[in-house]
């Protein structure tokens, strides 16, 4: 499928739109202007979702916590689109029981209205009063399209009945719903193909760079073939996170949007700690102040996550004090379960695409988003639109704010609206499973690798699937995945054993 775009792309050039960047803002973008019948081509030098997308804590939310910044602009943005969300993409967007222990009844009274008004103080110590007016807040930003239930308290010897381990030095817990999504790594996917379907001549391509070449000419270069071509794009818009200036450079353009955040996560299997959660998130306040979550995915347990400043997204990678401090938030909050480093069956590290700011605590930088324009100038005879911050509950959104931003300059008028549109929901396929990952069919994996847009091994394990995430990929069953994939691919043995060495090497990493 990937030469078959690659030779349409060959055969004409062109393009209105070209995005750079797969993951939810550039395919989110893709859907929605695809879907107004304007030409794009998106592109990414990686995978689809291989950034922060895939790297995320897949909470989709309205951030409790930035209305302590006085954010509420973003926060009513984000619960509706978490609602959006739940009504329209219910197949991988599920409402999250959420429960907050809390250790004192009036702390933080004095320091959350500091907070609120600006002054530079760090965030942390907030007793139950102060998280009951928060949340009654957050309940009444949600009633537009509400789709969970209220906000309630509940006393010390329930909250410890209910949730065993819990630390018993709490006063009470609040409880409230926000959004979680399975898979939003192939939602990135889906809304990328979808635009692929909805407009004929739009098209998606993952490992392909592109800089500038002319005036109002792009160079685009495989990474897989190492051809290249040159493109005529009317408009570009860089939807590439964290890589925002990285990605400019190339287009001659020096910008400076960017401050990102590397955030890590554990994966764990410990039956303790997971029978404890339930279908619970623990949303706890660790010593420093910083939140840290907690929550059940599939047959294994989230934690998360840390959140540093960081350079260079391609350095991101999660460090032994990193893992230390997790282990000890979570040792905080449950201490009376054990769980050591060998419970730890995967790791991942992304980078939040954080605007530029000078804020000293970085749990302060705004989450909301916004559109930089790069206008034509003598070099460069076509507008650059660089996407900067955003989160994932909030792509849509984003995407409808660029879009309607663009059609003008490309004489067009909105024809659909995606506020009330369905996700497509994927393929459900039946037959033999593999022996050794029996909740997956072989037509499955065949339909996938044929269809969308996988090139390696490890994109199959990582982004259309959640394999490596729930720490199932072993020898064996890199090595079954890769038999029936290879014929399809065309890996000939010493091609199947790299992209096994490679997929279990990225299991087994930190990235
Ligand atoms: C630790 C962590 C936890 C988070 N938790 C949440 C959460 O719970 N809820 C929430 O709503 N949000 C969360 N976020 C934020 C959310 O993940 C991001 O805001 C969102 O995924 C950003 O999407 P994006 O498309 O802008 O960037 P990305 O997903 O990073 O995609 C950028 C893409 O651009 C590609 N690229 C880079 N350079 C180039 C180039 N030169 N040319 C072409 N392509 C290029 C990359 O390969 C990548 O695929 C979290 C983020 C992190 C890191």
């Amino acid at each position: 499928m990937r030469a078959k775009m690659w030779g349409m792309l060959k055969a004409n050039p062109t393009c209105d739109v070209l995005i750079l960047g797969g993951g939810v803002n550039g395919a989110g973008l893709m859907r929605e202007l695809a879907l107004q019948d304007v030409k794009c081509l998106l592109v990414d030098k990686d995978d689809l979702a291989a950034g922060a997308s895939s790297k995320s804590s897949r909470m989709i939310h309205g951030g409790l916590r930035y209305l302590e910044n006085a954010e509420f602009r973003l926060v009513s943005e984000s619960v509706y689109e978490r609602n959006r969300l739940l009504k329209y993409a219910p197949h991988y967007v599920k409402p999250l029981r959420t429960t907050i222990p809390i250790t004192a009844w009036f702390a933080g009274m004095i320091k959350a209205p500091l907070i609120f008004f600006g002054f530079n103080v760090k965030v942390g110590g907030r007793g139950a009063f102060i998280v009951k007016m928060g949340l009654t807040f957050y309940d009444i930003l949600t009633c537009r399209l509400r789709q969970t239930p209220w906000n309630f308290f509940m006393g010390k010897k329930k909250s410890l009945q209910e949730i065993p381990g819990l630390r018993d030095d709490i006063v009470c817990t609040a409880t409230y719903w926000d959004a979680w999504i399975t898979q939003p790594e192939r939602l990135c996917v889906e809304m990328a193909l979808e635009g692929c379907s909805v407009q004929k001549d739009s098209l998606a391509l993952n490992y392909v760079t592109a800089e500038k070449n002319g005036a109002d000419t792009v160079l685009l270069r495989d990474k897989i073939t190492g051809e290249s071509l040159t493109l005529k794009p009317k408009i570009v818009v860089n939807a590439t996170g964290a890589w925002v200036d990285f990605a400019n450079k190339p287009l001659g353009i020096e910008s400076k949007l960017m401050g990102g955040t590397k955030g890590s996560h554990l994966v764990i299997d410990n039956k303790e700690l997971f029978n404890a959660l339930g279908d619970r998130m623990i949303y706890y306040e660790h010593t420093d102040g910083r939140i840290c979550i907690t929550f059940q995915f599939m047959d294994k347990v989230i934690m998360g996550s840390t959140d540093i400043r960081i350079k260079d997204p391609d350095e991101a990678a999660c460090d032994d004090a990193e893992i230390d401090y997790m282990l000890t938030t979570l040792k905080g909050v449950f201490p009376t379960i054990n769980i050591p480093k060998s419970d730890i069956v995967h790791i991942f590290c992304g980078v939040r695409p954080l605007m530029a700011s000078q804020e000293g605590y970085t749990s302060k930088v705004s989450r909301s988003h916004f559109l930089a324009e790069h206008k034509p100038d003598a070099t460069r005879a076509f507008p650059v639109y660089s996407m900067v911050g955003g989160k994932l509950t909030t792509f849509r959104a984003f995407a409808e704010m660029t879009a309607d931003r663009l059609m003008p300059l490309l004489g067009v008028t909105r024809q659909v609206s995606t506020t009330d549109r369905y996700y497509p929901k994927p393929e459900t396929f039946t037959g033999e499973t593999l022996k050794t990952l029996p909740d997956l069919t072989v037509a499955e994996v065949r339909a996938l690798t044929q269809n969308e847009l996988v090139v390696h091994l490890s994109d199959f394990v990582r982004r259309r699937s959640v394999i490596t995430l729930l720490g199932h990929l072993t020898e064996a069953s890199a090595h079954e995945l890769a038999d029936i994939m290879a014929p399809i691919l065309g890996w000939d043995d010493s091609h199947k054993r790299e992209e096994i060495a490679m997929s279990l090497a990225e299991a087994h990493g930190r990235k």
